[in-house]
């Protein structure tokens, strides 16, 4: 199905910033607006968005800074902003929640800033593509297309081959998180054995994001430890997936080898001074009880740490025993 030339020229004249310095890669404007769709067409791809709706939620956020890391490595973003100001172009519009719908038109003719995330979780069920652009998206065929003329249009040809191999891994990170949460449904015999498959399925880089998106969504993304929930203003959480036996020593992905932590907890768990009991109770190293200045850290010592929603993730006994022999009793 050829893409319609409304819609090519549509996609060809997003309107771009053109300051801040953006180098040749991104023809010389800032990458926001395609990279937005782009992450979206591969929600689509996933099976992840399966209908002309697209929520402003952890995963489109997610995929959208997987690109970005590999087109502006390190340049802060806020990925509200392409969100909400693709509204410039014809083929995008927000669909308020129920009730909604005269504030969101107040906002979106305002011209005021970005509204934050507050305001878009409470008021935005989503966005919606027009009819042809959202048939082009559902069609394999087409969707290739949608892809190549927005690649075309708006990056070098040194990014090329990089946004295609971004395009891959997050594709695959869904079908490789769907491995992993059936793979939670089932008995865990022995965490050292038996995951290879995994392993030899999917890259690396999509099974990291498959992991810390199966393990991060358990916990509802608070540490496990402390509970913080930080986020930005664009809603990106502080929370990461620890691996509690290091994959480099069981080359094992399952989500109960994880545990959802702030930075501070998963350093501090990686380096054996906290460790999880069998009655997930947290124990804090001795050496680091001693010093009065981290009362904070030190407070955490015989607390209950907090489970993931769903009892399935709960993590394994097998794998916090290995962890409490293997790390904090040799933490050094
Ligand atoms: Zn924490």
């Amino acid at each position: 199905m050829p893409l319609p030339p409304d819609l090519k020229h549509q996609l060809r004249t997003i309107r771009r910033d053109g300051n801040g310095g953006w180098g040749p890669e991104t023809q010389g404007k800032a990458p926001h607006k395609p990279i937005m769709l782009l992450a979206v067409l591969d929600l689509y791809e996933a099976g992840h968005l399966q209908q002309n709706l697209i929520p402003y939620d952890e995963v489109l956020l997610e995929a959208f800074d997987h690109y970005w890391q590999r087109c502006s490595p390190g340049r802060p973003t806020n990925p509200l902003q392409p969100f909400w100001y693709l509204k410039a172009s014809p083929f995008w519009r927000h669909q308020a929640k129920p009730g909604f719908q005269q504030a969101l038109q107040a906002l979106v003719t305002a011209k005021a800033k970005v509204p934050t995330r507050t305001v878009i979780a409470a008021q935005v069920a989503g966005a919606v593509l027009d009819e042809t652009l959202y048939a082009a998206a559902m069609d394999p065929v087409g969707r290739e297309e949608l892809r190549q003329a927005i690649i075309a249009a708006h990056f070098g040809a040194e990014l090329r081959e990089a946004l295609a191999h971004q395009h891959r891994v997050v594709v695959d990170s869904f079908a490789c998180a769907q491995a992993l949460r059936q793979q939670a449904a089932q008995e865990l015999h022995d965490l050292f054995h038996g995951t290879g498959a995994l392993d030899s399925a999917f890259m690396a880089e999509s099974r990291n994001l498959a992991f810390r998106r199966v393990v991060v969504d358990a916990y509802a993304h608070h540490c496990a430890v402390c509970g913080a929930t930080i986020r930005t203003p664009s809603g990106r959480s502080a929370a990461e997936a620890a691996h509690i036996v290091p994959f480099s020593r069981c080359h094992n992905n399952d989500p109960r080898n994880g545990l959802a932590l702030c930075p501070l907890h998963h350093w501090a768990f990686d380096q054996g001074m906290l460790c999880i009991d069998d009655d997930h109770r947290i124990t804090i190293h001795p050496y680091a009880r001693a010093f009065p200045a981290d009362q904070g850290f030190i407070a955490l010592h015989r607390q209950a740490m907090r489970l993931p929603n769903d009892p399935r993730y709960l993590p394994a006994a097998q794998a916090l025993a290995w962890h409490r022999k293997e790390i904090f009793a040799k933490a050094g």
